[in-house]
C-alpha cells in the first residue's frame, strides 16, 4: 500500500479495502473517478519540479492495477478504457515540460498567451529566424537547416527553462509567505486572547 506513496483516504466502494489510490483499488480494480488534477492523480505534489522516478513508479501501478485486476471485471470495460486514457494523458501532461507548465500557468490563475508580451523583441527575433531559415531552405543547404533547427531548439530550451524558473521562484515564494501568514497568524491569535483577558478583567 505504501510503496504506492499514496495514503489511505478511506476504503473501497468495491471490496472495503484501504483506498490507496485516488483512480483505482489494487485489491479489487474498481475504477474510482479519476481527479482532473493530474498531480493529485499520482498522488504527487504540485510543482513544477516532478519527480520523475516517482511518477514512473505511481503509472506502473495504476496500469498493473487496470491490465491485473479491473480488465477482469467485463462490467468495468467501458470505465477502464476511459480511465485508461485519462491515466495516460495525465502522465504525459506532467513528463512534458510544455503541457506541465500550461497545467500550472492556469491552476496560478494565469491565462495562456498565443504570443509573448515583449512583442516588439520576439517578433525581431522570430522575423530574423525565419529569413534564416528560408534562405536555408532556397538554397538546400543542409549544413544550414541543421544549425537553423539547432537555433530553434535552443529558444525552446531556454523558454522551458525559463518558465520553470518562474514557477520555482513562484512555489517558493508561496512557500514562505505562507509560513510568514502562519507566524503572523500565531500572534494574532496570543495577542487577541491577551486583549480578551484583559477586557474581561477590566470589565470586572
Ligand atoms: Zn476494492
Amino acid at each position: 500500500m505504501v510503496e504506492t506513496g499514496f495514503s489511505a483516504s478511506g476504503e473501497c466502494v468495491g471490496c472495503g479495502a484501504p483506498q490507496v489510490s485516488p483512480a483505482v483499488c489494487e485489491a479489487c480494480g474498481e475504477i474510482f473517478e479519476i481527479p482532473q488534477d493530474p498531480f493529485a492523480l499520482f498522488g504527487l505534489v504540485r510543482s513544477w519540479s516532478v519527480d520523475s522516478s516517482a511518477l514512473e513508479e505511481r503509472y506502473s501501478a495504476l496500469s498493473r492495477a487496470f491490465r491485473e485486476k479491473s480488465a477482469a471485471r467485463g462490467e468495468l470495460r467501458d470505465r477502464l478504457s476511459e480511465a485508461t486514457a485519462a491515466v495516460d494523458a495525465a502522465r504525459r501532461r506532467l513528463s512534458d515540460p510544455v503541457e506541465r507548465a500550461q497545467y500550472l500557468l492556469i491552476s496560478y490563475g494565469g491565462v495562456e498567451r498565443e504570443k509573448p508580451l515583449r512583442k516588439r523583441e520576439f517578433q525581431s527575433e522570430v522575423m530574423e529566424f525565419e529569413q534564416t531559415a528560408a534562405k536555408a531552405r532556397q538554397e538546400g543547404d543542409s549544413a544550414r537547416l541543421a544549425g537553423v533547427v539547432l537555433e530553434a531548439e535552443e529558444k525552446l530550451g531556454s523558454a522551458i527553462m525559463a518558465a520553470g524558473q518562474s514557477f520555482t521562484r513562484l512555489e517558493r515564494s508561496l512557500v514562505e509567505e505562507v509560513s510568514g501568514a502562519a507566524d503572523a497568524l500565531a500572534e494574532a491569535r496570543f495577542w487577541r486572547r491577551k486583549v480578551d483577558e484583559m477586557r474581561e478583567f477590566l470589565g470586572r
